[in-house]
């Protein structure tokens, strides 16, 4: 055998097949139980130990995905996803994802994909503006935030020969991870009331000194507080320190001018990172970094070995970042941006945040429930009146029904429940059908 289509294999009948088993899936994703019903090695006990030798039909590896995968998937396409940051993997995204796969461009130097590189550096100017952000910092994009995170802070140890990195106790724990990774000392805060950073102790830490870097997060992961970025900027700038902002998920809701309040400093950050595969229809993966010094991330990042060097002028998105080889991911987001536009981007958020206006509401206005943190985008934080083992038992019961997946967290010490709305698939019936879920479960817990 030779060549790319295997015996047996019909690329317009088996993706035909493929396309329309997806276009099924998202049709019927609401009616699986959201969370997994699967014991840890379910999966493997039912694949076979070892590779086929012979090809096999691409209709067994259909079935197989019905038969053994999808029983063993957590949901993240279902309308009552309401978990960690709810996301959504839209149609016209998931068929960018299956041309950009048909062209696999592998984009690290220009000459290598003009038009990948072109274009993604089109595309994320273009969600710069989309966002308010301002004219001139330059975009790239990366796999996932954690990458985007860590790339922004070599760049401020590259320009600052510094070894210690600032952020509040609610930061991302890739925050953290990225510090550990590049052997930089992680410098934790505690917050204040409202879950954010006071400038007062990152002020202290700067003038204790030794900070290549401070990390303000917008729209942090448990409880979507927001530090105060614009009395962060003067400080770090006084101090020489990089102001890296993490808005991997709030970001996106800058497309909607009423919301930029929470973008307020932004514009004097060093770099920063917003994922449009969380709040903006992207499918998995998709994570823009921008930065003013573009500059400080290509001296850090740039690495030319004789096989490739080129005589172009034109720049490399490789000089930007950790990875060689990248994939085409501009297209997704390009094509997102284009079928949806910036109404459609603009809806998307605001109906997410009216829906989590609405359990809000529900929440505060029935006995025996309070919300339990400043609603500020699409994520409620809430508890039941009763222990923190009593609402991790209603946790447990809720997620076990099926009908809906929620997470918790921990604020000032207590359990607190997050229901996350932020799948484009959700509707007023399904949070509807969340509270309900929560009530009938709470209720059988107290009999
Ligand atoms: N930053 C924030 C605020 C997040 O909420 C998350 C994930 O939820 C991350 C960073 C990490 O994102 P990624 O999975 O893209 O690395």
């Amino acid at each position: 055998m030779s060549g790319s289509v295997p015996p047996g294999f019909d690329f317009r009948r088996d993706g035909a097949a493929a396309l329309e088993w997806a276009a099924r899936y998202l049709e019927h994703v609401g009616e699986y139980p959201v969370l997994a019903r699967s014991a840890p090695g379910d999966v493997r006990s039912r694949l076979p130990a070892t590779a086929p030798d012979a090809p096999e039909p691409f209709a067994d590896v259909l079935r197989d995905l019905d038969e053994v995968l999808v029983p063993a998937l957590t949901h993240w396409q279902s309308p009552r996803f309401f978990s960690y940051f709810s996301v959504t993997a839209s149609e016209p995204g998931i068929v960018a994802e299956l041309l950009a796969a048909a062209l696999n461009q592998v984009a690290f130097i220009w000459r290598a994909s003009p038009a990948a590189t072109e274009l993604e550096l089109h595309v994320v100017d273009w969600l710069r503006d989309l966002l308010g952000l301002p004219a001139g910092w330059h975009g790239h994009i990366e796999d996932t935030a954690s990458t985007s995170t860590l790339a922004a802070l070599v760049a401020a140890r590259h320009l600052t020969g510094r070894t210690a990195v600032v952020f509040s106790e609610h930061a991302h724990s890739s925050v953290e991870k990225a510090a550990r990774l590049l052997g930089l000392e992680p410098r934790k805060l505690p917050t204040d009331d409202a879950y954010a950073l006071r400038p007062a102790d990152v002020e202290a830490e700067l003038a204790r000194g030794g900070v290549a870097a401070v990390v303000a997060t917008v729209g942090t992961t448990s409880v979507t507080s927001v530090d105060p970025v614009a009395a962060l900027a003067g400080p770090c700038a006084d101090a020489g320190a990089w102001l890296h902002v993490d808005a991997a998920y709030a970001g996106a809701a800058w497309v909607c001018p009423e919301l930029r309040w929470s973008q307020e400093g932004v514009e004097r950050a060093d770099s920063l990172v917003v994922n449009p595969h969380k709040w903006m229809l992207t499918p998995m993966d998709c994570s823009v970094v921008w930065t003013r010094r573009p500059d400080v991330f290509r001296e850090a990042f740039t690495l030319v070995p004789e096989y490739l060097r080129t005589s172009d002028e034109a720049e490399s998105l490789s000089d930007y970042g950790p990875a060689l080889g990248r994939r085409f991911r501009a297209l997704k987001l390009w094509t997102v941006i284009r079928c949806f536009g910036r109404e459609g981007l603009q809806e998307h958020v605001r109906e997410g945040i009216r829906l989590a206006e609405l359990f809000e509401r529900w929440v505060e206005e029935a006995d025996g429930w309070g919300v339990v943190a400043p609603r500020r985008f699409s994520l409620v934080c809430f508890r039941r009146e009763g222990s923190d083992e009593d609402n991790l038992a209603l946790l447990e019961a809720v997620n076990a029904s099926g009908e809906i997946f929620i997470t918790h967290t921990r604020l000032d010490g207590r359990v607190a429940l997050r229901l996350a709305v932020g799948n484009a698939r959700t509707t007023e019936e399904d949070v509807g059908r969340a509270w309900d879920v929560l009530r009938r479960e709470a209720a059988a817990l107290r009999a």
